[in-house]
């Protein structure tokens, strides 16, 4: 595999057309100093979040602090943020163009989003995960401000007051 060190315009056409085809409403290139960082984030992750109390093996810290949280992402140069209306359509696209990015040479590419892959959950249903290595950390518990993050990049993000609010709901594909 050869490794690239850049993403650069056809990788970003076809990673942001895979996106589409997955169901994704908008896919943008970003860098990391585009991601907004609060540690009132991992306040909200640790007390404010039911699913970190269960300590399941898809919402866990995996003792990776902060600023260890910060480092990582910003070790990163392009990132792909994904913009979805469904949570399972934006769990399936971060880890398909994840593998896409790692198959043309990107081996750093990782996904961020709480896992969502299956339509029902087994963790949820105190089964094992059949696939634990597609789980990926939730932005939260990394401690991004997903709200201002959207935001900044003039993307729709504000908290639902009804179940039939339309979702709007974000991820990245750290690619190299
Ligand atoms: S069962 Fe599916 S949704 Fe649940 S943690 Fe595993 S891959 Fe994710």
């Amino acid at each position: 595999m050869v490794q690239k060190d850049k993403v650069n315009m056809q990788d970003y056409i076809r990673y942001t057309e895979m996106a589409k085809t997955l169901g994704m409403v908008n896919a943008i290139l970003i860098k990391p100093d585009d991601i907004f960082f609060d540690i009132r984030a991992v306040l909200k992750c640790r007390w404010g979040c039911e699913d970190f109390n269960k300590q399941t093996i898809k919402c866990g810290t995996r003792n990776v602090s902060f600023e260890e949280g910060i480092r990582m992402i910003k070790s990163y140069k392009d990132i792909l943020m994904l913009h979805a209306h469904d949570v399972t359509d934006l769990s399936r696209a971060i880890i398909e163009i994840e593998r896409a990015a790692f198959l043309d040479g990107f081996y750093f590419a990782f996904g961020i989003r709480y896992c969502r892959l299956c339509k029902h959950c087994a963790v949820d249903e105190g089964k094992d995960c059949p696939t634990p290595q597609k789980i990926r950390p939730c932005d939260e518990s990394l401690g991004i401000d997903i709200y201002k993050t959207a935001r900044n990049k003039g993307l729709p993000c504000n908290v639902l007051k009804d179940k039939d609010d339309v979702q709007n709901r974000y991820g990245f594909v750290l690619i190299d």
